[in-house]
C-alpha cells in the first residue's frame, strides 16, 4: 500500500514514441477525498464527481492554452446524482460539485463495482467549456456512451476536439473513504505511426483499472506501465494539484448586492444572512453590519 491517501494531489507530464504520443496523468486521491467531505458525497456520487474532476485537470492542460486556463466539464444523464460539474485549471486548481450529493446506488451486480453509470444515467450529455484564444467562451458536447465519464470524455475529445486519445478514470474507496484516485490521458499527436497506437492499446489493455494501478504503485509507475516499450520522458517536475475554489467572502458578501433594500433588510434583522458555495460547499456568514455596509441601491438596478 502507498500513502497517497496523507500527500498532496499532483499531475505529471511526459511524452513518448519520439513526441508522438503525450501522456498526462493526475494523482488526484487528496482532491477527491476533500470533495467528498466537502460536500458529503455518498460513495457512489464520490466515484462519479471524483472522475470528472481528475478529468478536468487533465482536459484543462490537454485544451489549455495558457498557465491558468480553465475548462468547464458538465455531465447530465438523467440519473439520479443529477448533474455533475467540474472545473480544471491548468494551474492544478480543480473544484467541483454533483446536484445530488447523497444519491446513492448499491454496488453493481455484475462485477460488484460501484455503479457509476447508474448513479449518472446515459440519457443525457456531456458538455466542455474554454475559453479560445480571443478570450470568447467556446462549448463542445456530445451525448453520454457509457455514464462511466472516461469513455464520455474519451469520446468529447475524438468528435468534439479531433483529439485521438485514450482516457483512464478512476476512484477507489476503501473504508469509507478515497484511498486512491486518478487519471491518465494520452493524446496522439500528428505523425503516430500504426505500430505506437497498437502498442499502447495493448499496453492499456493489459493494465486494467487507473485504480488497481495505483493501487499497486505510484502514478509514474502507471504511466510507465502505458508507455511500455514507448520510451516514456517525464518532465522533471510534478505539478501540484489540488481542490480550490475561487470564492471569497468578499465575494459571497457582495452577492447580496443584488437583493434590493427591503430584501436585505429582512436578512439584517433575521440576523445576518448565509451564504453558500455551491462549488465547495463553505458556509460564509454574513453580519448585519456587512449587509448594511454594502450600500443603499440593489446593483441590479444600475443595469
Ligand atoms: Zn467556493
Amino acid at each position: 500500500m502507498t500513502s497517497s491517501q496523507n500527500s498532496d494531489s499532483y499531475v505529471l507530464r511526459g511524452t513518448a514514441a519520439g513526441g508522438t504520443l503525450r501522456f498526462v496523468g493526475i494523482d488526484a486521491t487528496k482532491i477527491v477525498e476533500d470533495a467528498r467531505l466537502r460536500h458529503d458525497l455518498s460513495k457512489t456520487a464520490t466515484a462519479a464527481l471524483g472522475r470528472t474532476l481528475a478529468a478536468s485537470a487533465l482536459l484543462a492542460v490537454v485544451l489549455g492554452k495558457k498557465t491558468d486556463s480553465r475548462v468547464t466539464l458538465r455531465l447530465e444523464g438523467g440519473g439520479p446524482v443529477g448533474w455533475i460539474v467540474a472545473e480544471g485549471s491548468t494551474d492544478g486548481s480543480v473544484r467541483g460539485y454533483v446536484r445530488q450529493p447523497g444519491a446513492d446506488l448499491p454496488l453493481r451486480e455484475s462485477d460488484g463495482k460501484l455503479d457509476v453509470s447508474g448513479i449518472v444515467g446515459t440519457e443525457g450529455e456531456l458538455a466542455v467549456t474554454r475559453l479560445l484564444d480571443n478570450g470568447e467562451p467556446y462549448t463542445g458536447s456530445v451525448d453520454l456512451v457509457s455514464g462511466e465519464i472516461a469513455e464520455d470524455v474519451s469520446m468529447y475529445l475524438g468528435v468534439s476536439e479531433q483529439i485521438p486519445n485514450a482516457v483512464l478514470l478512476g476512484v477507489y474507496e476503501e473504508g469509507g473513504r478515497v484511498a486512491h484516485a486518478g487519471g491518465l490521458l494520452v493524446q496522439a499527436m500528428p505523425g503516430v505511426t500504426d505500430e505506437t497506437l497498437g502498442k499502447l492499446e495493448a499496453n492499456i489493455r493489459a493494465m486494467g483499472q487507473i485504480t488497481d494501478n495505483l493501487r499497486r504503485g505510484s502514478l509514474m509507475e502507471a504511466m510507465h506501465r502505458a508507455a511500455e516499450g514507448l520510451e516514456l520522458l517525464l518532465a522533471a517536475e510534478a505539478q501540484a494539484a489540488r481542490f480550490q475554489c475561487r470564492c471569497s467572502r468578499e465575494k459571497a458578501s457582495d452577492s447580496l448586492k443584488f437583493f434590493n433594500a427591503e430584501e436585505r433588510q429582512e436578512m439584517m434583522d433575521a440576523g445576518g444572512q448565509e451564504i453558500v458555495c455551491h462549488w465547495c460547499g463553505e458556509h460564509y456568514q454574513i453580519s448585519p453590519e456587512e449587509i448594511a455596509a454594502l450600500g443603499a441601491g440593489p446593483e441590479r438596478a444600475k443595469a
